[in-house]
């Protein structure tokens, strides 16, 4: 589209784009790059023919025999990077992998992502995402230990939150990044904080939520160089015993050109059958989802009873200790939250296989049963099986084993993610059961 790409390079003399990031993210959702000088001349190349990387060195992707792969350049994703200079400045394309051969690479985790979104697309239908990533800001003290920054808790205020400035100066960067910020506070936990954004489709949302972590971190890091202070942000899931941990809720719905499909003004709750499968397929397949929504040894320490975050998979309409509330909002913005997610997963394959497990609900009619309005987490074990409420992995091991079991899963994924997925996790929990820790030493010692 000649057009298009005349206006993007517009844009960019505008912006006085001296150097392009290519950027991508790996099967862990780490965002990657490679910086190109700008040559105007070069622009039709790049966005036609992308250019060649050695994708060898990164994690999920090939081995070194079949290392060639090609970064695409997504044109609509243009955006300046805020937080580097003015003068000269930096700009970021969010690419597509593609095999030196003309197709989508199978490892990619954005395609695998528009694969799973093609197929809906077929079917008339949009999937949204309103993602809500917390995160802590910490002080690392003398011996290398972070600590909270702040003591506030939740919604306080100054001088008890220490976070005004952060939020201030990362509200102002993300906006200029095309973010509609909605809200910031401070959370519940000693230094923690959350910043809400708007974003509607879960390409965007995906690529949104990437940018939005790059972005959090680099701006406190060019903050604490400058203060000539230690802090640092980290979206660890649980970085603090004994306080809540950080999660990614996700707000989703599905429509279908200007309907909701999970508003039903009609029914009793104002919830649709379909919003009502869409819970039941989450709830089937949580186990295996909850390997990719909360990814790392440290996901499961957050999902434990107590602090917010879900254990049982039930759903309610107010519920907080369950894994999916649905908001009072109806009609129009009628959606599901499903809380399990934490901002460690990789958001292209976390909202690809949320998607296929709501979608799969739908089809399939799946019956996520009565919604469960009182505390779950204050049920006794034999209350909880009354109730037939099960509980969600407890480990990385489990839900890797889950992950195992599903075929969906694990087909939504493909066979080249899934088996690189599952090698990963294999030696990250290999690694960690091996490890012993002050917590142990402490109370064993003196056996
Ligand atoms: N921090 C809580 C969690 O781990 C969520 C708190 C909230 O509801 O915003 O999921
Ligand atoms: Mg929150
Ligand atoms: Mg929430």
């Amino acid at each position: 589209n000649e057009e298009l790409m005349e206006s993007v390079i517009k844009q960019m003399k505008e912006d006085n784009i001296k150097f392009i990031r290519l950027q991508f993210v790996d099967i862990n959702g780490t965002a990657k790059n490679i910086v190109i000088p700008f040559k105007e001349d070069d622009m039709a190349d790049l966005f036609v023919e992308g250019m060649l990387f050695d994708g060898s060195s990164i994690a999920g992707f090939v081995g070194i025999n079949e290392s060639d792969l090609v970064l695409k350049p997504d044109i609509h994703t243009y955006s300046r990077v805020s937080w580097r200079p003015e003068e000269s400045a930096v700009c970021r394309f969010i690419c597509d992998v593609w095999t030196p051969d003309g197709k989508p690479f199978v490892g990619d985790p954005r395609g695998i992502l528009k694969k799973s979104l093609a197929k809906i697309g077929k079917m008339g239908l949009q999937y949204n995402i309103g993602p809500e990533p917390e995160f802590f800001i910490v002080d690392i003290d003398d011996e290398g230990y972070p600590m909270p920054y702040d003591e506030a808790g939740y919604f306080d205020v100054e001088p008890l939150d220490k976070g005004p400035d952060f939020r201030r100066e990362l509200t102002l960067n993300l906006e200029e990044l095309d973010f509609e910020v909605e809200a910031s506070h401070h959370e519940v936990g000693p230094g923690q904080n959350e910043i809400a954004f708007k974003f509607k489709d879960a390409l965007k949302t995906a690529d949104a939520v990437i940018t939005f972590k790059q972005a959090i971190k680099a701006i406190v890091d060019n903050m604490a160089t400058f203060d000539q202070m230690d802090y640092r942000v980290t979206f660890m899931p649980k970085p603090f015993f004994g306080v809540n941990g950080s999660g990614m809720h996700c707000h989703q719905s599905v429509f279908k050109g200007d309907r909701n499909l999970f508003s039903d003004p009609n029914s009793e709750t104002g919830l649709s059958k379909d919003a009502l499968h869409f819970m039941g397929g989450l709830l089937a397949h949580a186990p295996a989802l909850t390997a990719i929504t909360n990814p790392i040894v440290n996901s499961y320490k957050r999902l434990v009873p107590g602090y917010e975050a879900p254990v049982y998979r039930a759903y309610g309409l107010k519920n907080r200790s369950a894994l999916i509330r649905v908001p009072a909002a109806r009609g129009k913005a009628t959606r599901i939250e499903y809380r399990a997610p934490d901002p460690a997963c990789n958001p292209y394959l976390a909202f690809a296989v949320m998607l296929e497990a709501g979608i799969d609900g739908i089809q399939n009619k799946i019956d996520p049963g009565e919604p469960t309005e009182i505390n779950i987490y204050s049920l006794t074990e034999e209350e909880r099986e009354a109730m037939g409420i099960q509980v969600l992995p407890s480990s990385l091991w489990e839900a890797y084993h889950a992950l195992e079991e599903d075929p969906l899963i694990l087909s939504t994924l493909g066979d080249h993610t899934s088996e690189k997925f599952l090698e990963l996790k294999y030696k990250e929990w290999d690694e960690y059961r091996v490890q012993v820790f002050g917590y142990e030493q402490n109370k064993y010692l003196d056996i």
